[in-house]
């Protein structure tokens, strides 16, 4: 049997007692202001639990990548006073020019080897269907391809789900019943074009991190059942979820890049951060100087004030 390659972290995580948490964000443009809510909602959970938190750079997508958009959310971030720790775990890998942050890019090899490790113990396997196809037999993917023995180096390379997980606890949200369709379908590990998926890249980047805490925006929330099942395959245990709800403009119509939603105004910090905070639930409107303080001694009040039960229980702000 092929040995786990987490074996080092599953020691680490053991002793761990510190809370670590992460924001992981898409290089795809600059950040908006639902990012950046997300962003605060797990600094502040980080910092408020007296844990570490990282930015790691998710440009795995590199058919998404824009150029300018790692430089420009680092310096968002920078400007809006959230300062990131370098984990000790993985700073080994770091160019000087990563700023201290992980970047998927960097980190191919890696996760070759966790695909390898799948491949060893058959749970990967070569599909030949095209996208086309898949619509025509139904909405998702029905496994066709499990048993025709296609080689996983020339063909996309699907993941067999053979213990979905079908619920999940969110600190938030609370009990969550997994969407079937998603849980269920063996989904792509390796993409048609070579790239490795998301979801192998951000379960193996948040077990190598030691993320106790992956608190992020709940449109990513569906997919959580599909990483979990991934930590039950490379037999690590999970870290706790915590979804945010997300910003949007109009009901379903989320602030992403996709939509054009307008970049932060990094020169004119306060009033943005001043109203994530508030849809937060920080009681901004009591204190009348907060508008006078730096942005520094704005997160020093809000990790100090800030408290989750008061967090919007909708999945969605519309603003
Ligand atoms: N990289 C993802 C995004 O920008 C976030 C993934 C995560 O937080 O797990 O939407």
């Amino acid at each position: 049997m092929t040995p786990s390659p987490f074996l080092n972290q599953i020691q680490f995580n053991k002793s761990n007692t510190q809370v670590r948490g992460r924001f992981a964000p898409s290089p795809s443009g600059p950040l908006h202001f639902g990012s950046l809510y997300a962003a605060l909602g797990s600094y502040l959970h980080a910092k408020a639990n007296n844990g570490l938190w990282f930015v790691r750079i998710e440009d795995i997508d590199t058919t998404r990548v824009q150029a300018e958009a790692r430089q420009q959310i680092l310096d968002a971030l920078f400007a809006f006073g959230m300062e990131w720790d370098v984990d000790t775990q993985t700073q080994s890998q770091l160019r000087q020019s990563d700023d201290g942050c992980l970047t998927q890019t960097q980190r191919l090899a890696r996760y070759q080897q966790c695909f390898d490790y799948l491949a060893n113990k058959s749970m990967l396997y070569g599909c030949e269907c095209t996208r086309k196809e898949i619509k025509a037999s139904g909405s998702s993917y029905a496994g066709q391809c499990r048993h025709k023995q296609l080689t996983l180096n020339d063909h996309p390379v699907r993941i067999k789900q053979l213990s979905p997980v079908l619920s999940f606890n969110d600190l938030h949200f609370g009990h969550q019943i997994a969407p079937g369709s998603l849980s269920k379908e063996d989904y792509l590990i390796k993409r048609r074009d070579g790239l490795f998926s998301y979801q192998l890249a951000v379960v193996v980047d948040d077990i190598d991190q030691g993320i106790t805490h992956v608190v992020r925006g709940s449109d990513i929330m569906p997919l959580t059942a599909r990483q979990l099942s991934l930590y039950h395959e490379f037999e690590v245990t999970a870290p706790q979820f915590f979804h945010l709800p997300v910003i949007s403009t109009a009901v379903g119509q989320k602030l992403s890049k996709q939509n054009h939603a307008p970049a932060i105004n990094i020169n004119n910090p306060r009033p943005e951060l001043l109203k994530a905070l508030q849809l937060l639930g920080l009681p901004v409107e009591d204190h009348s100087k907060l508008p006078h303080f730096s942005c520094s001694e704005i997160l020093d009040w809000a990790i100090e004030h800030v408290d989750f039960k008061r967090l919007p229980t909708s999945q969605e702000i519309i603003i």
